[in-house]
């Protein structure tokens, strides 16, 4: 019988109600004991249930949260055969694409999931999301990378994004086909598999004022544009562009500005707004501009995984070209390159 770890950090699903609103309950570890042991032994994975303290609603999550799970997961590594990491869900995608660019390469599966209503609510998703991911963690046809399992979907971690913030199927991957289903059984729908080898748990250094994110809208202040790209500290930036990846003029500023940027080293990186599609920078000739002022085309990337990608990388110590090199192609399946 496979073992796994499950370790919680907070979020909705282990919350209780407090007059100020959903605060993470200290008791969950027993609830949730208490919820599993009511179907039959054997019937579902061995686990060992592990709190991160403090808890964290993950709206507070910081890059700092992410080294320390994968702390936790360092020391577990060998006594189990999968991780399920309950999460909130307002930052899950995020966490699940750093976890994706910090870990590497996995030779065990790490599964994160939620609820939208905390365990023990009427109607909560909590249980059957945990069981979920339980199942997929000790499943021998789940991929050995880090995933998203919610609603009964299974999903890439780096390429999944919370798309609704009250429906129960809250996230999907709109750029990459689901992992895998569950219907009365789990299904796995055929993937070219990630290199698998044993993780990098080696801590880095997160300055989270190094990235910055510029999304484009009519009226754009150039004070405001300015501000951000002349900002000294600023070394990776995400520019979430119209359409194909076009931006707007913005009087030229806007195009100076990452002009100026990409002289200091700052690697920016274009993504579309759409929520589905690539970013075609050249398409139109206000993308073509930014292929001038050296901005990277993020092809098909998540925001999620863009500005978490750009964390690591430069926790991990890459600046200007080899950082730009590292952006523009796939290092966990976190995007999609168009054939030549
Ligand atoms: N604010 C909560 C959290 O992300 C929301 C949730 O879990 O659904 O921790």
């Amino acid at each position: 019988m496979p073992r796994l770890l499950i370790l919680y950090t907070g979020g909705t699903l282990g919350m209780q109600a407090s007059p100020a609103g959903y605060v993470p309950s200290a008791d969950f570890d027993e609830r949730l004991d208490t919820a599993l042991a009511a179907y039959p032994p054997g019937t579902l994975p061995d686990y060992a249930l592990h709190s991160l303290q403090p808890l964290i609603d993950s709206a507070d999550l910081i890059p700092g949260c992410w080294q320390r799970m994968v702390a936790v997961l360092a020391t577990a590594w060998e006594h189990y055969d999968g991780f399920v990491i309950l999460h909130g869900t307002d930052t899950m995608a995020y966490t699940a694409s750093a976890l994706s660019f910090l870990l590497g390469t996995l030779d065990k599966p790490v599964i994160l999931t939620g609820s939208q209503i905390p365990l023990g609510e009427p109607r909560s998703d909590a249980l059957n999301n945990i069981i979920l991911a339980m199942q997929a963690a000790a499943h021998p046809a789940t991929p050995h990378e880090v995933c998203l399992a919610f609603h009964d979907r299974l999903l890439r971690g780096n390429r999944a994004r919370k798309v609704s913030s009250q429906g129960m199927d809250a996230f999907d991957s709109p750029n990459a086909p689901w992992l895998g289903e569950a219907g009365i059984e789990l299904r796995f729908f055929p993937r070219q598999p990630l290199p698998a080898g044993r993780p990098d748990f080696s801590t880095i250094a997160f300055e989270p004022d190094r990235v910055g994110l510029l999304y484009c809208h009519p009226g754009l202040s150039t004070r405001l544009i300015e501000a951000l790209l002349d900002d000294p500290h600023l070394q990776g930036l995400v520019l979430v562009t119209y359409g194909v990846g076009n931006p707007p003029e913005s009087q030229g500023r806007l195009l100076a500005g990452l002009e100026r940027a990409a002289a200091r080293g700052v690697v920016a990186i274009n993504l579309t707004q759409c929520h589905q599609g690539r970013v075609q920078q050249g398409a139109y000739a206000t993308g073509t501009a930014l292929n001038t002022a050296g901005v990277v085309a993020g092809q098909d990337m998540t925001v999620e995984a863009a500005v978490t990608k750009l964390q690591v990388l430069l926790g991990k110590g890459l600046t200007g070209d080899a950082l730009r090199q590292a952006m523009t192609r796939p290092l966990r399946g976190e995007m999609t390159l168009l054939a030549p």
